[in-house]
């Protein structure tokens, strides 16, 4: 989508502090971390968000998660990150272009806010 803030990262469009990429994801450093270690990673796919994937999203659904466990083994985080989807504003998705944010480096409190 032209005008969406992630389709716009990912063209490069709109500087970003990349982390990794390849051919079906885009990840980066959250303008606003709420830990140590706040990666978003990012479809290439513009999809709206959870709610709106189809079955033909599983694969980089799924390819988000792996690339979260490798960057999350690559800064060392593996005794405690958390890999999270808002789905709707009342969950605090605020970007509608489907991401996982990998939050780590620090103590995670259950059950989150
Ligand atoms: P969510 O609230 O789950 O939709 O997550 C959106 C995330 O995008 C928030 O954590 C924001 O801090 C982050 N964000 C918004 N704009 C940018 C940007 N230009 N570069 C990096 N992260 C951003
Ligand atoms: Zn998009």
């Amino acid at each position: 989508m032209s005008d969406c803030l992630f389709c716009r990262i990912i063209r490069g469009e709109i500087p970003s502090r990349k982390v990794y990429e390849d051919d079906y994801t885009f990840a980066f450093e959250d303008i606003n971390p709420q830990a140590p270690t706040h990666i978003l990673i990012v479809p290439k796919k513009h999809i709206r968000g959870l709610k709106e994937a189809v079955a033909e999203d599983a694969d980089v659904i799924g390819r988000s998660q792996l690339v979260a466990a490798h960057l999350a083994r690559e800064r060392s985080i593996e005794d405690g990150y958390r890999t999270v989807v808002n789905v709707g504003p009342r969950a605090g998705q605020s970007v509608f272009h489907l991401h996982l944010h990998l939050i780590g480096g620090r103590s995670l409190h259950w059950p989150p806010g």
